[in-house]
């Protein structure tokens, strides 16, 4: 007799999502987690009155037909959220994009949005539009094909099993590339650097990858994603993952926090259970299925012991390659510091010298004028984050260097936020290392849309595992980064369960 139907290993954004549906059909679950409290990248950290979020800070996904739309649905919670208790809200802009001579708002209607491309960009207004049309004809076509077969049913939702699709989808994507992936696209309409830049620094946003690296359909599906909507949660990202966690525990489910998994029991090539160490005692506990919300790192450095099941994660995890290891400073600022003209989320380049890329590019989040519950009366948070690669943040020393670290961000910001230094009520620092503490993440390490090209959506690992009755979720599975698709690989999990019980 099992101890329970499923445990999962994690309780960030994916786990959650698989563990509170699943306990919603009535199987019994228990999530453990290694750390104080869930939530994992969207978790938010309370100190000195303010309430940081440590990662994740703009959402999307809340429109109608999208994944949180159709989760909270399921819970019957979504109009509480977005109506009545207006918790989660539609901003606008969703995104400012910050280059030396410009400011680009991106609004989800797209006129509005094309009143700023013609402010900004004036002589080539028109064929940057021609280039936004064209790319949302493919994003609609794309979309239109995800969304066919009601994606969102637990009974018949996934595509990513869906041959037909599947195949569709590579031939559309190698014909593209081939024939011009979305900067040849951009040639064809518009030329200035800058403006390539602009497309760029969009990019590079969604999914850290430049448009050159990026197979135009994907590219066209990240450009679409303002239009679609981006939303602010009242309270921070944790507001997200406890919403997960008050539902899983109201259906029957239970959560550990401060317990690591530690080992995935097997029998023969199954998942028979976890091994659990919370503080010096470790129990072995019996499950029908097992989810891990861990990386693929993880499972293989440690969580699976068997050697043949091991090379075969093993083999996955080298064809993910390498990801970003990020540096997040949390500022508390007297609002009167903050211009009236900065959204909620801006995107600029630390070096204005310098092309776009990871290192080179600052995440910016303002927490909002209209959540009280984030900074003291006349305060907000601010949260700039950049990110390196493993080999530029092996070579530094985070703890001595922490400080500095802290300043540079801080001096950057001033091109953004001028005077900002002299408006600082209180300055924190996460560094690689404390993303490690915090996630069990190799040095906070974001896989998703890694190195090796043409490994993205459809090409991603899958939730299915070499190992039976094992399924992954998070953000290295398919559909990726990003809270939106990693509660979609939580919500594939949950129905590959429910499909064979
Ligand atoms: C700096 C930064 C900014 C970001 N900004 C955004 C954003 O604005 N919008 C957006 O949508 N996305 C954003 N992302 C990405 C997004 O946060 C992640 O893709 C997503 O939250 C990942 O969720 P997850 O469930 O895959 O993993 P995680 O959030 O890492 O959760 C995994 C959980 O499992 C636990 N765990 C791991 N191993 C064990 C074990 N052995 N035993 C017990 N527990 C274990 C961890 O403690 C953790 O709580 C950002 C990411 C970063 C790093």
């Amino acid at each position: 007799m099992s101890d329970y139907d499923v445990i999962v290993i994690g309780g960030g954004i994916g786990g959650l999502t698989s563990a509170s549906l699943l306990s919603k059909r009535g199987l019994r679950v228990l999530v453990v987690e290694q750390n104080s409290s869930a939530g994992g990248l969207c978790n938010s950290i309370l100190k000195n009155g303010y309430n940081f979020d440590i990662a994740a800070s703009l959402f999307w996904g809340f429109g109608h037909g999208e994944v949180f739309h159709w989760l909270f649905s399921e819970f019957n919670i979504l109009n509480d959220l977005l109506e009545r208790e207006s918790i989660i809200r539609k901003i606008e802009p969703g995104l400012q994009v910050i280059l030396p001579n410009h400011r680009i708002n991106i609004y989800s209607e797209r006129n509005r949005f094309y009143e700023e491309l013609k402010r900004e960009f004036p002589s080539d207004m028109a064929n940057l539009i021609k280039f936004y049309q064209e790319s949302d004809k493919i994003e609609d076509e794309i979309y239109y094909l995800l969304n066919k077969d009601h994606f969102y049913s637990l009974k018949n939702h996934y595509t990513h099993e869906n041959k037909r699709l599947k195949k569709l989808y590579t031939a559309i994507s190698i014909f593209l590339k081939r024939k011009k992936d979305i900067l040849h696209l951009a040639d064809k309409w518009v030329n200035p650097s800058e403006i390539k830049s602009f497309i760029d620094l969009q990019l590079i946003y969604f999914t850290h990858k430049k448009s050159a690296d990026i197979p135009l359909p994907i590219s066209s599906i990240i450009l679409g994603i303002p239009k679609r909507g981006i939303y602010g949660i009242k309270g921070g990202a944790r507001i997200l993952t406890n919403t997960l966690e008050k539902q899983l525990i109201k259906y029957g489910g239970k959560i550990t926090c401060n317990s690591t998994a530690e080992e995935i029991i097997l029998k023969g090539s199954k998942a028979y259970g976890v091994k659990v160490r919370e503080g010096n005692s470790v129990s072995e506990l019996k499950s029908d299925w097992v989810i891990s919300d861990t990386t693929f790192s993880n499972i293989e450095g440690s969580l699976i012991k068997k050697k043949r099941k091991k090379n075969q994660f093993s083999k996955i995890n080298k064809k993910i390659g390498n990801g970003l290891v990020p540096f997040s400073v949390l500022l508390g600022v007297d609002e009167k510091v903050i211009p009236e003209l900065m959204g909620e989320h801006a995107i600029m380049l630390r070096d204005y010298e310098l092309p776009a890329s990871d290192s080179n590019i600052i995440f910016i989040s303002a927490s909002p004028g209209w959540d009280e519950t984030r900074a003291p009366h006349g305060k907000r948070c601010i949260t700039a984050t950049y990110f390196l690669s493993q080999d530029e943040a092996s070579k530094i020393n985070w703890e001595t260097e922490r400080e500095n670290k802290t300043k540079e961000m801080v001096d950057s910001l001033e091109q953004l936020i001028p005077f900002i230094s002299e408006f600082i009520d209180c300055a924190y620092s996460i560094t690689p290392d404390d993303y490690q503490r915090m996630t069990l993440r190799k040095n906070g390490m974001l896989r998703s849309f890694n190195n090796q090209s043409g490994f993205y959506g459809f090409n991603s690992p899958s939730s299915k595992t070499p190992v039976k009755k094992l399924f992954m979720v998070g953000d290295e599975v398919f559909p990726g980064s990003g809270a939106a698709h990693t509660a979609k690989s939580g919500i594939r999990a949950a129905e590959e369960i429910l499909k064979r019980i």
